[in-house]
């Protein structure tokens, strides 16, 4: 495996020690504080291609990037160097800047439904965006989710999974108002019968539904063709919009999202990570006429003092760039499809539970017999299990998402031979559970 010698976190200890004076948890955002794995995290020191680095001198093979930015590799040669010349011309003008243009087109000639795109800074501000919007075109105020599905911070968005009160949208976090959340309905994943009766019993009250339209968020979940299918049949019938939030899914399961995978065409996308290749920028998109509501187009105020940023834009290019020359999903496929089928084999013949699966570069399993088509059936799986199993990979040179309900992801520099090491780390860790 791609273990060292010994596995020592003498100054991640210390300097997470340190954060936890001087920042909530320690962390700037809370998955990466190891909570419910245990043993805390490695502190990053620096990355490049498929690889990770701590600061006590470990190297990992990184199958979180990130959390699905670095599809290119970290620290990609070409991004950074389009990068360096772009830090001379400045790094924010809060103007119009031809960059825009160029990732726009790439984003309009590649996503199904988007024909305009706006510009933000993260996935969360993309999905702010999308639900205004949503609600702004059709005059509708309530929104259908999935339990278990992830969009972002924003209040109305905090109704969460598995919770009995989810379909109440009742709020998840203290300090959401309750009349955050109360236009949000809630309704199992690959569930769309109970999508149909929210429509029947909310007739002409709701503005849209928004899905992943791959599930990353509740660890990997693939949804079924014929949910999908319904969803854009219910919300067609119901003068509703069909939103795909492709943060993590877009130039991941293909260069066009997982509309393109799927065929089919929603009336908007949000969109972030990959297409800020490794900066931050978020995006929505969709039909013209949608997006020409918003402001100063139209009547829709959504801004921001650095969207669009030169540098931002500049890294979307080169990635997308990247990602879209020959061969580079069949190089997503083929590894990732290697690595979840070698790690159930692995886990099987332990005789562990499990079961996942991958499209392109994007994997997950479960420790449970499955199959999991929703947030309930995921909760089945023995988390317990996880944790020793993210412990026992990263001892080996592993980095996994630290959490049984989150997805991985892999980029074009992981290789064939990062993938035998990660088998054979599995090997190991799969007969000590
Ligand atoms: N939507 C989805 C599907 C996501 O996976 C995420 C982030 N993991 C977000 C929205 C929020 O994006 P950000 O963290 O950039 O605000």
């Amino acid at each position: 495996a791609a273990a060292v010698t010994e596995f020592v976190t003498t100054k991640s200890d210390k300097i997470f020690a340190e954060a936890q004076e001087l920042m909530p948890g320690g962390v700037s955002s809370p998955v990466r504080a190891f909570k419910s794995v245990g043993g805390g995290p490695v502190v990053f020191d620096h990355v490049k291609d498929a690889y990770a680095y701590d600061v006590d001198g470990n190297k990992y093979i990184d199958y979180v990037g990130t959390w699905g930015p670095a599809i290119c590799g970290h620290a990609n040669d070409e991004v950074n160097d389009a990068l360096k010349l772009a830090l001379e011309n400045g790094t924010s003008f809060g103007a119009p800047c031809e960059l825009e243009n160029v990732l726009a087109q790439k984003v309009i000639d590649a996503v199904p439904s988007v024909e305009m795109v706006r510009f933000c800074n993260s996935g969360t501000e993309a999905c702010m965006g999308a639900l205004r919007l949503m609600r702004a075109y059709t005059g509708r105020s309530k929104i259908i989710k999935f339990e278990g599905c992830y969009h972002g911070h924003a209040d109305p968005f905090l109704v969460q999974a598995g919770s009995g009160v989810a379909t109440l949208g009742l709020p998840d976090s203290p300090g959401v108002p309750d009349g955050a959340t109360s236009g949000t309905l809630c309704a199992p994943y690959n569930d769309a019968a109970a999508v149909a009766k929210l429509f029947a019993e909310h007739k002409d009250e709701i503005a849209g539904v928004i899905l992943e339209p791959v599930v990353g968020n509740s660890g990997f979940i693939i949804p079924d063709k014929e949910f999908l299918e319904e969803l854009r049949k219910l919300t067609t019938e119901n003068g509703a919009v069909l939103c795909f939030d492709e943060v993590m899914t877009g130039f991941r399961i293909a260069y066009g999202g997982a509309q393109q995978y799927h065929g089919i065409t929603p009336d908007m996308t949000t969109m972030g990570k990959v297409i800020g290749g490794g900066l931050p920028v978020g995006a929505y998109g969709g039909k013209k006429e949608i997006m020409q509501m918003v402001a100063p187009a139209g009547p829709m105020y959504q801004a921001g003092t650095l969207s669009g940023n030169p540098l931002a834009m500049t890294a979307g290019i080169k990635t997308l760039d990247i990602l879209s020359r020959e061969g580079s999903y069949e190089h997503l496929e083929k590894i990732t499809s290697r690595l979840i089928n070698g790690i159930l084999e692995i886990a099987k013949e332990n005789g562990h539970a499990v079961c996942g699966g991958s499209i392109s570069g994007m994997f997950g399993f479960f420790f449970c017999e499955g199959p999991v088509k929703n947030f309930q059936d995921a909760t089945a799986s023995d988390t317990d299990k996880f944790a020793r199993w993210h412990r026992g990979m990263l001892e080996q040179g592993v980095y996994l998402a630290p959490s049984q309900y989150e997805a991985g992801f892999t980029g074009l520099t992981h290789t064939e031979e990062d993938i035998d090491a990660t088998l054979a780390a599995a090997k190991i860790v799969m007969s000590n559970l």
